[in-house]
């Protein structure tokens, strides 16, 4: 049985104060409503520390947004997984679409930084997609599958356990053009099959695959009414307590 899990992404949003704020209110709300789901919420990094303080022992869990593949060292501007897990952090981003386009991660990166976060125990988020040229060349299967065995090379099964994978396509992700249920369920049943073919189908129906793009309160419904959606990534909707609370109680 997958607990399905709804991941706020706040991105280069919202001051410690906000971030606080934001936190007080949805502990509030969370603690009142669905308990038999996971809730988490990943801030920037200035906020993750006080985020962290107000959350504690509320159920809600804390992500970070990325992370550098080493432990410590001169790498000026970065952060590493053991900082992140000593700050709170039980999840990390890792591979958003963002990363990819804006930054130049390519898969080799992503994978180091996968090993990164399960050497400290961090659960990794580990996001996959198509751009638009590629679904529509047919290239949608081809992609995720290429993305999940470059970003996965090397990992064994035990390796595996704590990933979540969500898949996010690169057109749908803050464009408000979601993708429809029927479109996102066969590619999460696609994760399933490649996850399956490699470790075992045991191991890949206890996989929490979640979708990301442009959820909202309105169609998180559909969405997670398809059978290998498990819950979702949320970007522009995760920044209201209303709206995310709303998601959360789809
Ligand atoms: C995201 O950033 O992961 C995302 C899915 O954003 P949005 O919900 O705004 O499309």
């Amino acid at each position: 049985m997958r607990r399905p899990i709804i991941a706020g992404n706040w991105k280069m949003q919202k001051t410690v104060r906000e971030s606080v704020d934001f936190a007080r209110q949805l502990m509030i709300a969370y603690a009142a409503e669905s308990p038999d789901r996971r809730v988490i919420v990943a801030p920037p990094f200035t906020s993750i520390y006080a985020v962290a303080e107000v959350l504690m022992g509320s159920g809600i869990h804390l992500a970070a947004q990325n992370l550098h593949d080493k432990q410590a060292g001169a790498f000026t501007g970065e952060i590493s997984a053991a900082m992140l897990v000593d700050a709170g952090c039980e999840y990390v981003i890792v591979g958003h679409s963002e990363r990819r386009t804006l930054f130049g991660e390519r898969d080799d990166v992503i994978n180091r930084k996968l090993r990164a976060a399960i050497s400290f125990d961090l659960r990794p988020i580990f996001c996959i997609g198509e751009t638009l040229e590629e679904r529509e060349a047919g290239r949608t299967f081809t992609v995720v599958e290429r993305q999940i065995k470059e970003g996965l090379n090397n990992f064994a099964a035990d390796d595996i356990k704590p990933i979540v994978i969500a898949y996010e396509p690169v057109w749908a992700i803050g464009t408000g053009r979601t993708a429809t249920a029927e479109q996102a369920q066969e590619v999460h049943a696609y994760i399933r099959t490649v996850m399956g073919r490699a470790y075992g189908d045991t191991l890949a129906g206890l996989l929490n695959v979640i979708y990301g793009g442009s959820v909202n309160p309105g169609n998180i419904g559909g969405l997670m009414a398809q059978p290998d959606i498990d819950g979702a990534l949320v970007g522009g909707a995760s920044l209201d307590v209303e709206s995310f609370v709303r998601i959360i109680q789809y």
